[in-house]
Formats: structure tokens, sequence, C-alpha cells
């Protein structure tokens, strides 16, 4: 399938089956705003569980703690957001559409990236079984070339925005011949800096009002309460703080559903380290953070890193976890050395202490952070549009069928009694009134049963159950599983095992 049509099929399969809603959409919708319906919630609960428990519950020296959204709006001078939080605008003239100059460089060399993958592809084919692709990359002259022009753009792109040279960013679009996506025009405006901070009052009267943002990052909530949690709770460097929670920003180019929206999710952890080990703790945490999204087993070949040329002006390195998204590999997760910035602009601008005492060396530092941030919705997107699947059967028809990391699907099971009659669909109730206890369980009696097993297919339900004449003589149930559709006869009794092995956090994380 072409990736647009993947795309545009992940969309409607998110409405169809009760995972996003565009918001209030009765009024036409608000854009790049999104709701998670009742699949949804739980789906995004499920990750963020996920995310939590192999960050807070499984390392001693992390904490998790929940911030305010609305903080102090000094926080956002210290923290650089209200001078240095732009993204670089340009205009088209004809079409009066408005893009990231920066975003319009990297979609250029994504298009010539896809020029490798073909090269890469037809050779594939050409040399079959013999095909080596780390070595074809490194010797083929065509796709040296390629890479060579896209690491030169990319080079140039990266010093001009650390300058802000934003005269060169616009030279380059121009050099580039890059043409607006839509209309095909390259009459563009100048490239413009726009601050992507939501203001908002608070206060009743308009002349005592105060000026507010709402938070474009969690990551200050926990800057701010650095030494509240390193005293109350007794920690000892290095040690974590952890956090998830919404962030706002007003992006100027949202698109690609939830990918990019105004309103989203943070999972933030900030990790407190002795300066000079942060170069030890970033590879650390790269290694961590990449074996955390392999435990879900959506394909390793699905990730690759990408290090930042361009580091922002609280860091000493940056690196993006990105994922191959329907409409290519983007960021997913950023895992970045913060230095000691955060902590130092929050004590100069407070003129209250943020140090550590370390009774190892006897003496006072102020820490070094090491952060991980990864954006809850574009993961939910990620596990989503892995998992979606039109898969042809051997008799040649195709099911569609959401492949969800069973730790992750909203509904473990669903109980299916064969018929709706003869006191089946009593004991299918006794099954649930039991299971429910453990896990999200549902019922389903409507339609021929081959056409409810499609129906949690396409929902993602890792497990049908279904209870049929035999149950009332020997208390054993059909249990079919989603993936393989293989079918088991199993006891009543030994379901709640079955499941749990499947679907358990521990299991899953134990892979990492
Ligand atoms: P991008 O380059 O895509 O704008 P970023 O580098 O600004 O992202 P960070 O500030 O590092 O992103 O934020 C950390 C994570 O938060 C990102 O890796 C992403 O998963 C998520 N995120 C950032 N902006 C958005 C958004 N507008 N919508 C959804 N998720 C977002």
């Amino acid at each position: 399938m072409a990736n647009d049509d993947q795309f545009k099929k992940v969309i409607s399969h998110a409405k169809e089956y009760g995972y996003v809603f565009q918001s209030s959409e009765i009024y036409d919708g608000l854009s790049a705003v999104y709701d998670y319906a009742q699949n949804g919630a739980e789906l995004k609960k499920n990750i963020r569980d996920y995310w939590w428990k192999a960050m807070v519950q499984m390392n001693d020296n992390i904490v998790g703690i929940d911030a305010a959204i609305f903080m102090h709006p000094t926080t956002w001078k210290a923290s650089g957001h209200v001078d240095a939080f732009n993204d670089p605008l340009i205009d088209n003239k004809d079409s009066k559409k408005r893009y990231r100059a920066d975003v319009l460089v990297e979609d250029y060399c994504a298009k010539i990236e896809n020029k490798i993958e073909k090269e890469v592809k037809k050779a594939e084919k050409r040399f079959g079984e013999a095909f080596n692709k780390e070595e074809f990359i490194s010797t083929n002259g065509r796709v040296l070339g390629y890479q060579e022009k896209i690491d030169t753009i990319l080079k140039r792109l990266g010093q001009s925005l650390e300058k802000e040279d934003l005269a060169d960013v616009k030279a380059l679009i121009e050099e580039l011949e890059i043409a607006d996506p839509l209309t095909g025009s390259r009459n563009w405006t100048d490239v413009k800096q726009f601050n992507l901070m939501f203001g908002t009052k608070l206060g009743a009267s308009a002349d005592s009002a105060m000026d507010l943002y709402l938070r474009p990052e969690t990551a200050q909530g926990i800057f701010v309460n650095f030494l509240n949690v390193q005293k109350t709770g007794r920690m000892k460097i290095p040690f974590g703080i952890a956090q998830t929670g919404k962030a706002f920003r007003n992006e100027i180019v949202a698109r690609q559903f939830i990918f990019r929206m105004r309103e989203f999710e943070q999972m933030e952890m900030q990790f407190f380290i002795k300066p000079g080990t942060q170069k030890e703790w970033f590879n650390h945490w790269k290694e961590t953070r990449l074996k955390w999204h392999l435990s879900l087993g959506m394909g390793q070949d699905n990730y690759r890193f990408h290090d930042h040329e361009k580091l922002a002006h609280y860091a000493d390195a940056a690196t993006d976890i990105e994922f191959k998204f329907p409409f290519g590999f983007k960021e997913l997760e950023g895992i970045h050395s913060r230095t000691d910035f955060d902590l130092k602009q929050h004590e100069e601008f407070s003129g209250k202490k943020l140090q550590y005492f370390d009774h190892e060396d006897n003496a006072n530092y102020t820490p070094y952070v090491l952060e991980t941030s990864i954006g809850l919705d574009r993961m939910f997107l990620a596990v989503f549009s892995n998992a979606l699947e039109d898969e042809t059967l051997d008799d040649g028809s195709v099911r569609t069928v959401l492949k969800l990391p069973a730790v992750l699907a909203p509904t473990k099971a669903a109980v299916l009694p064969l018929v709706k009659k003869d006191g089946l669909p009593e004991i299918a109730k006794t099954i649930i009134d039991d299971l429910k206890w453990d896990f999200n369980v549902a019922y389903d009696e409507k339609d021929a049963v081959g056409r409810r097993y499609r129906r949690q297919d396409a929902n993602g339900t890792p497990f049908c159950i279904t209870v049929d004449h035999d149950t009332l003589e020997d208390n054993t149930v059909t249990i079919r599983h989603r993936d393989t559709m293989e079918q088991q006869r199993v006891k009543i009794e030994d379901l709640r095992d079955i499941i749990k092995k499947e679907v358990d956090v521990k299991e899953w994380l134990q892979k990492m």
C-alpha cells in the first residue's frame, strides 16, 4: 500500500474503532486538536503506564511528580523560552501558505533519502541473498553522492539556524529550488522567527491580571522542584525525576494527525548527575530508551538514531530516536544532555541556590542534567500505525487486524457466546465477571461468530473466548489468538493465567 494511503487508513481506522476523534467535530473541528475516544484513552493510558513502570517503578533512584501546567512567568524567562522558543517561518506569496523553513529543507532531504532507499531495493533484487546492505551503502557511488548532498545541506541548515542567519536559510531554499508543496510556487517571503508559547491571563480585573503561559514542555516543572524533591526524598546523585503531562505549543504547521498537535502530552525524565559524567549517562540513556522501545516488538528496523548537528541553547549533546511512521522516519523521542543550564538559570532568576552537597566529594555543585523526552501522542501514533495491517489469508480473503502489542491493547479479551440462548450468554457473563478484576474484557453476542472475530481483530483485542454447547458439559471454552488465529480448547479456570502470560507488563519489560 502506498504510504499516503496507509496513513489515510490509519486515520479513518482510528475514528471508526473509537480511538481518536477530531476535537469538537460537530463544529467542524479545531485544527490540530484531537480527542482520545473510548479505546484511545485506554491505549494511551497503557502506554503511559508502560513508560512510568519502566522509569519510576523499576528504578529505585527515579521518582515521579505531577507539576502544574501554569507556572510563574519568570520560569519561561529563565528557561529561555520567552527569547528563544522560536520556529523559523516562511510564507509563500502566491498560495499564502505558511511553512517552517527548516522543515521544507528537511523534507527536501527526505526525498533524496527515498532515492537512496530505491537504489538499495533495486540492488537487493539484483544480488538476492548475497546482498550486503551496509557494504552497498558505503561503497555505491550513486548512494554516496546522495548521502553527501544530504549531509552538506543539513550541515549548512544547522549552522545557519545556529547563527540565526535567516537570510541564508532563505538562500538555501532558493538554491535548492524548493517549491510550495501544495502549489509548486517558488515565490517566497523572507524567513522570520515566531514564538510558540500560548499566552493566557491569571486574575479577574484587566489591570491586575498577570500574563501567564501554558507550559510548552513539562521539564521546567521538574527543574523548579529539583531541590524540594532531592531534600524530601533524600535523593542522592545520580537520581531522576519523571513526569507525564500536557504541554502546549502554537505549532504553525500542525499536520500529520496526532504527530504534531497544539495540545499534547509528554513523558519526560530529568536525570541529575555529577558534572563531567554527562557523556557516559548520555550513552546509557540512549541505549536504555532504545531497549524500552524494542521491548514492544515493533521491529528493530523501524528505529534509528539521529544525532543533532544544531544543538539547542541548553545542550552539549542531543539525539533523536526516530521511528518509521507511515510518512517516513521522524522524531519520536529526544535525548538531551542539558548541562547545568536550567538549574543555573533558575538560580540566577530566582536568587535561590539550587545546588547539591556531595558527601563523597565533600563539595557543593550544580548538577548536570540528562533528559529523555517522548511525546505520548507520537508514541500512540507509532504503536497504532505500526499495528494496522490488511492481511491476506490462505483462502485469499483479506482481514483487517490491529496487531497492538498485547500489553498495550485497550481490551485484552472478548467473550462471545456462540448463540444467544441455551444458557451460553449467562456463562459468558460469569466469565467476564471473574476476569474483569484483572483485565479489561468485553462482551459481544451480535452477528455470526466469524464476524465477531473480525471485529475484535480490527479493534486490536488479543484474545477471543467462545462459549459453546460443549462448555455446558465440560467447562471448557475456545480461546482464539488474534495474530495467529490459532484456537485452543482450554478450561475456564485456566483463562486468567493464559491471558496474564501474554499481557503482563512484567513479561514485556523483562525483554528490555
Ligand atoms: P519537533 O522537532 O518534531 O518539533 P521537538 O524537537 O521540538 O519536536 P522536543 O521539544 O524535544 O520536540 O519535545 C520532546 C518530544 O515531545 C518530541 O520528541 C515529540 O515526541 C513530542 N512533541 C513535541 N512537539 C509535539 C507536538 N506539537 N505534538 C506532539 N508531540 C510533540
